[in-house]
């Protein structure tokens, strides 16, 4: 008993929080199946570094921030033509985060654009890597308070310290010339050093106005398209051809 006791202690101090919970049941059930020192101290570890792992997973799924799970098994591609499933199984390898390429969904409302924004950010936490989802609303809101906030400086160096930053939604609401500016010092803040995926319902070629500032415009596509994967993504919006009708 006194050495249950002890043993406990030592996992806690040592933050083996899977043998400080159960050590017991672990000890009985070695005792049952007759393990050896072996296999039982393998079983101990093995649970360790799952329960790590999870909890880091966790951890990096909180601090994404994504506002909804979507998952690329529900996106019908069927129903989306302007991306193959070729190209989808090819980023689900994730080699392009790696390389820090950036992708580009642009589109009109209700193509899908944020639905794989969010897929492919899911699948980045699963193997790992450090996701930030922002809306651009968002996104400008931060970047303009974080001088005033510590939890808001927080956020801004947690998507700095990303390895995929997701901006969606840029281009629903103006941005005015502070704005502007910031965007582009964050762009070339993450140029090379994190993947990017802007999500847009305007073209290019609308772009320079959205932003207000034509050189300046042209700095963020240069550094965006550099290397980049650009979907337009055409045909009808899901949410209107799936209408919900509550008669
Ligand atoms: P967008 O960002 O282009 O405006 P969303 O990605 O938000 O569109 O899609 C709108 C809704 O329709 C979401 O609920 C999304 O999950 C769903 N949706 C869009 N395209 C598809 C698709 N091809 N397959 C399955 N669901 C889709
Ligand atoms: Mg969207």
């Amino acid at each position: 008993m006194e050495k249950l006791e002890l043993i406990k202690g030592c996992a806690k101090t040592l933050k083996l929080n899977n043998l400080s919970a159960n050590a017991s049941t672990i000890i009985e059930n070695a005792d049952v199946n007759d393990l050896s020192y072996q296999d039982l101290l393998l079983d101990i570890l093995k649970s360790e570094v799952n329960l790590k792992e999870k909890k880091a997973q966790e951890r990096l799924l909180k601090n994404a921030g994504f506002p909804i799970i979507k998952r690329i098994e529900d996106f019908d591609l069927n129903f989306q033509k302007s991306i193959t499933p070729r190209q989808i199984n090819r980023l689900l390898e994730l080699e392009w985060i790696d390389r820090m390429f950036n992708l580009i969904f642009l589109g009109p409302p209700g193509v899908g654009k944020t639905h794989l924004a969010i897929a492919m950010g899911l699948k980045a936490v699963e193997a790992g890597y450090r996701v930030s989802f922002v809306s651009m609303d968002n996104l400008m809101h931060v970047l303009k308070t974080q001088d005033i906030s510590r939890k808001i400086k927080g956020k801004v160096n947690s998507i700095l310290s990303s390895s995929l930053v997701i901006i969606d939604e840029l281009g629903y609401l103006p941005i005015n010339k502070e704005e502007a500016n910031l965007f582009f010092q964050l762009i070339s803040a993450l140029h090379e050093q994190a993947s990017i995926i802007i999500t847009s319902n305007k073209g290019f070629e609308d772009w320079t106005e959205l932003l207000g500032d034509d050189a300046l415009t042209t700095a963020v596509l240069d550094r965006l398209v550099h290397k980049c994967e650009l979907f337009n993504m055409t045909g009808k919006s899901y949410r209107l051809e799936h209408r919900q009708s509550i008669f």
